[in-house]
Parts: structure tokens; sequence; C-alpha cells
């Protein structure tokens, strides 16, 4: 049986990987494998000493999709000062690394003095691949565009052929590693998974983090002179060094925006909140009619936090 079976083509062994299938089947052994090969609904995977197993495509198939399109942390991919990815052109972003975010201390790392010396500068380039470079060089992030490059537009003038030429509907498009491999093997990958659209965790922060601004604004535009009365205000402590979460905490109040500290009070107290619970707290926040700022945007509070 084996002999005739043939190896994984390229969109293959980019959807059935060693990891994806531990992703969907946890008890799977990754050591020891001869080959792995493509049969009917079936994947099978061949052991050194000839005995085989099958597992389900599928499972592992969708594995490949949720990791592909995971959502990392909210602080994950901010700039220095909570910045969010800059527009850049043709309908493109710059994603910034969230380097100041990783743990104590990195805002005075190579990268993260980088991304300050260059976040304001980006528009000032005009060619993509020159960008893309110098995001890569300096390891500051991706260029992205979640919904799409504009299209081109070239005239050849009136009666050409080119004219009604069907044009492709914008595509995103993200400069990581995992996007191009997905580009450039997907008519491959779309034969396992139909009408697959490459992704990755970049799209997938951006698209969240445009969601909660979105709803962050439409929020304000409720509020009389576009001042919250009810408002919250929230500090991040990186991780110290050999921890894995940072410290979110958050305080709240009734009375205003601008009201003096004293009229505040802490989120929660005595339970410890992470970057991982962040997206989630945000969204509470307003729907529950509370407007989240940083508590570097707001003088009257700047202050109230411990920064360690
Ligand atoms: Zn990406």
């Amino acid at each position: 049986m084996t002999q005739q079976l043939s190896t994984l083509d390229s969109g293959q062994a980019v959807v059935y990987t060693k990891t994806n299938i531990r992703r969907a089947f946890s008890d799977f052994d990754d050591t020891d494998i001869a080959g792995m090969y493509r049969q009917e609904d079936q994947l099978l995977v061949v052991r050194n000493d000839g005995t085989q197993q099958n597992f389900a495509a599928k499972p592992v198939a969708d594995a490949y999709k949720d990791f592909t399109s995971r959502l990392p942390n909210f602080f994950a991919y901010l700039g220095p000062n909570y910045r969010g990815p800059s527009i850049w052109r043709n309908n493109c972003y710059v994603l910034l690394k969230g380097w100041h975010y990783q743990c104590q201390g990195m805002a005075n790392t190579f990268n993260a003095i980088a991304q300050r010396k260059w976040i304001d500068k980006f528009t000032l380039i005009n060619d993509e691949n020159t960008l893309i470079s110098l995001l890569d060089r300096f390891d500051l992030g991706y260029l992205i565009s979640p919904d799409g490059k504009l299209k081109q537009r070239t005239d050849f003038g009136l009666g050409s052929d080119l004219d009604h030429k069907d044009e492709p509907e914008p595509e995103p498009f993200c400069s990581c590693g995992s996007f191009r491999r997905q580009q450039s093997c997907l008519s491959a990958i779309r034969r396992e998974i139909p009408d697959y659209q490459p992704c990755c965790k970049h799209i997938a922060w951006f698209k969240r983090f445009r969601d909660y601004l979105v709803k962050r604004s439409q929020l304000i535009e409720t509020q009389r002179g576009h001042n919250a009365t009810k408002a919250t205000a929230w500090f991040y402590a990186p991780p110290e060094i050999g921890q894995e979460h940072g410290r979110f905490s958050i305080i709240f109040t009734k009375h205003g925006q601008n009201a003096p500290i004293t009229k505040w009070q802490q989120y929660r107290s005595g339970e410890v909140f992470t970057e991982d619970d962040a997206w989630d707290l945000f969204d509470s926040m307003i729907d529950n009619g509370y407007v989240p700022f940083p508590h570097t945007a707001l003088p009257s509070i700047a202050h109230a936090f411990k920064q360690s």
C-alpha cells in the first residue's frame, strides 16, 4: 500500500505539519516518523518500524486555520506610548512589534529605541520593498494591509481591451514569513481547504484592535461634549524578567474623565489581571458605557499607578 502513496505536496506540507497534528490530537507522538501521506479524508503517519497510524485530516486542517488566525494579546503589537498601527499608503499600515511591553526594561533595548526613532518617519519612504527591508532589518514590525492594497489604476486609453479586463479584488497582505508562505502555495492549500484565505496573527490582531477603536469612538460620540462621564484608566506593567505575565490594572469613575484621583476607584481590587485579560476587559468596559483611557492620557490620574 504505502509504495503507491505520494509524499505531501507544498500545500499539504504547510497544513499537515507535525505541530498541527499535535494541535488537533494532543496525544500524537511526533518522533520516529518515516513519512506522512494523505489518502482520502485521512492522514497516514508511517513510523520507522513500518507501523502506520491514521488520523482524520479535517481536524488537523481546522487546527491549522485556528493557529494562523490566532489572536495575540492587546500589547503584542503596540508601539511606544501604546500607539497602534500607523497608516503608510496604498491602504497599508505599519504594525510594530510590542517590544516595549515584552518585559520590564525592554524600552531600553535596541529594537525599542529603533522603533521610537523611526515611528514618525515611515511615510517618508515611498517604496514598499525598501520599507519592508527596514522593518525586517531592525525587527521593528510588519507592513500589513488587512483589507487589501488599493488597486493600481493603469489607463491604457479608450477602447483598449485592458480597460475591461477583470481586476482581482484587493486581498489582504502581511509582510511576515507565515503570510508569504501561505500566499506562495495558496492554490495547493486550497486543494486541502477550499476557499482558504491567507491569514496571520498580525492580521487577526489588527482587526481586533480596529474593532476596539471603532466601539470606543462610537461610545465617545454619545457623550456630551465628547467628554466621558463614565471612564476607566488602565495601566500595564510588563512582566518582570523571568515572569510569564505582566500586571494590567484599571481604575474607574462615574464623575468624568477629568475627575480628581479621589473620585476614582480600583476595578475589582484584590484580583490580578494580566495582558491576556485586556481584550475582554476592554469589551466589558465599553459594553457597560465606560470609555477606556491609557493612564498617560489623563493628566489628573497619570501618576496614580505604581510603575512596576
Ligand atoms: Zn503577518
